[in-house]
This record gives C-alpha cells, structure tokens and sequence, in this order.
C-alpha cells in the first residue's frame, strides 16, 4: 500500500492512521496551515506548528491540538510525521512523511520569498512531493515584494494628497501581517480592521516597528483621515467603510496580476502581491525535492501535472478541496472563472 492515499475525506496516510488537512471528520489530523480551506472543524486531535495553534483556537474555538517545532518528529504506528517551513504565512508547514526509508513530503501552501514574517520554505529531499498548483500556469510571474510594497506606499502618499483614506483589502491572516510589516508609517496612522487584530494579537512572534491600531468606534471623527486601513476582503462594499469616507480601495491579491480580473474588480486599484509560488516558483520548488513522482493538487493541477510530464517526471493531478487563494480574495465570478480543471 501506498505511504499517502488521496481519499474523499482527505490526504490519508494508512499506516500512520493520520490524515493532512482533511476536509471530512477524522480522528488525527495533521495541519499545514490555519486557513479556513486547510483547517476545518471536527477533527478529534490537531497537530500543527506552534504557531498555528493561537489561530486554530480562535477560528475553530475548543479543539484538542499539539503544537510541535519546525524539524521535531512525532511518530504514528511507527511513520515518522517532520514539519518544515513552507514560507506561505506564519506556522505554515510542508509535512514529511518517512516509512521504512521511503519520504513523501505534502507542502500544503507555499512561495519561495521570505517574507519576513514566516520562516522561509525550506526545500525537502523526497521520493514523492506533494504540490499546490494555485498559480500553476506560465503567466503568473511575481514582481520583487520590494516593487510591490513601494507601489502600494505610493498609492497611499497619493490618496492622502488628495484626501483621501486609504483601504488596504487582503487576507487576514498571512497578507494582512506582510502588508503591515512594510508600510511607510511616515505617511500617517496605520488601523485594522477587528479580525486582521485579533490574527495580530494571536501572532506575537511578529514584532511591527511602529504603531498598528484597532479601528473602534470610540476614535474621534477625522482619527482615521489620510490614514491606512487594513481589512480583509469582506470588508469592501461593507458598512463599515462608511466611517472613512472619502475613501481608496484597493485589492491585494496575486490575481491583481491579470488585467481583465484587475479591472472587474470593484475597488479602485489592485495590487499583485500572492502568498503562493508562481510558475517558476513551483517549478524550483518542485526540481529541489529532487522528487520523481509529483502529485498535483489544487488550482492549476492539469496544467502543472502535464508539463512535469513533459519533463520526464510521473507526475498526476488529484482532486482535493483545498481552494486556493481564490476563496480568500475572490468573489464568486471570479473563483469559477479560474478554476480550470
Ligand atoms: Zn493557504
Ligand atoms: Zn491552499
């Protein structure tokens, strides 16, 4: 038998009697990381990094989990279960399973840059690699953070110009943090939204060089002029947004790379920063394991699974509902319109 099979209920590994990042009831669970697609309700135990522990407890409330360090082993019937750094957001892990001389490694989510928030992917020597695929396809090249992040003090020195708010939408937990870290506060005051607070709080390993405030109801009118707000995607179109008015809105999210997605959007500008690998990433990623069989799973998986073929590796696609980061930034339309497979 297999070391990992792919079921219904999720990634299993049989011997070990555990599963990764399931999305079915189970007893044992090994979690990559604690975004809502990955780590789910109702599982009997939770092993994850130290660092993801604080945030399952405040999305999934009483669980029972263990945290362990990057590198330290648990064993299960035997099968050896190592996390490793995988760089997507903090605590975010690749698992490598070891049975009688043969390692498998599931990455769950991961990119390549060290965002200085998380400890950087960490490439693991393996027989068998598991990879996501969210970006799977050739066009999706990433600029240097550093461009990025300039772009996006630019946009707020120029709102502020013209007095305006700047609102700042992405991912809570992971892009919310990166984006705090390098922001330029000589700018003006710096606020978030209560549940990118609440992911701060519950991340003290994050040590932010100038002041983060929570928005809150008792600030004066005018606190928050000129200012940058940090929410998540929920927020845009809420009435919470009401206070900041006039107001800039802006996405933060690798799909802001595609200019028809870009300009579909509802908010003013778009920014195209991602917590996942793009092509070439994955593809580094991936030759690093020095891995022969590759299992692709969400996003991109037919299109990845192909061309590794074309590179003399085994390489298959695998149905999972992991959902990348379409769900986090993306309404509907357009998670439908970037799912391929
Ligand atoms: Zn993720
Ligand atoms: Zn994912």
């Amino acid at each position: 038998m297999p070391l990992l099979e792919f079921t219904d209920k999720g990634i299993f590994c049989p011997q070990g009697n555990f599963y990764i990042d399931p999305w079915e009831n189970v007893d044992y669970a090994v979690i990559t990381h604690a975004h809502a697609d990955h780590a789910r309700k109702g599982m009997k135990y939770y092993l994850a990094h130290h660092w993801s522990i604080p945030i399952l407890y405040l999305r999934l409330g009483k669980i029972n989990a263990q945290g362990v360090e990057y590198g330290e082993t648990i064993y299960r019937n035997g099968v050896r279960v190592t996390l490793f750094p995988a760089g997507h957001i903090p605590g975010s892990s690749q698992v490598l399973v070891e049975y009688k001389g043969e390692r498998w490694v599931v990455s769950g989510d991961y990119k390549l840059e060290n965002d200085e928030i998380c400890i950087p992917f960490e490439p693991v020597k393996c027989h068998v690699f598991v990879t996501e695929s969210t970006f799977g396809l050739p066009i999706y090249q990433w600029k240097p953070q550093q461009v990025i992040f300039e772009e996006i003090n630019r946009w707020w020195q120029y709102n502020r110009a013209n007095g305006k708010t700047s609102i700042l939408l992405g991912y809570a937990l992971g892009k919310a943090q990166r984006l705090l870290k390098n922001l330029n506060p000589a700018f003006g005051r710096i606020g978030v939204h209560g549940s990118v607070w609440n992911v701060i709080e519950n991340s003290p390993f994050i040590k932010y060089e100038y002041p983060i405030e929570k928005v809150s109801p008792s600030q004066p009118k005018g606190y928050w002029d000129g200012a940058m707000i940090v929410a998540p995607p929920s927020a845009d179109g809420s009435r919470w947004l009401k206070k900041f008015q006039p107001y800039q809105t802006a996405f933060v999210s690798g799909w802001m790379s595609i200019r028809g997605i870009r300009r579909r959007k509802a908010t003013d500008a778009g920014f195209a920063l991602s917590d996942h690998a793009d092509w070439n990433g994955l593809l580094r990623a991936i030759r690093a394991t020095e891995a022969q069989e590759i299992y692709v799973t969400h996003g991109y998986a037919h299109v990845l699974g192909r061309y590794l073929q074309s590179l003399g590796l085994k390489a298959s696609a695998v149905k999972t509902e992991f959902e990348g980061e379409s769900l986090h930034i993306l309404p509907n339309e357009e998670t439908e319109n970037v799912e391929m497979s």
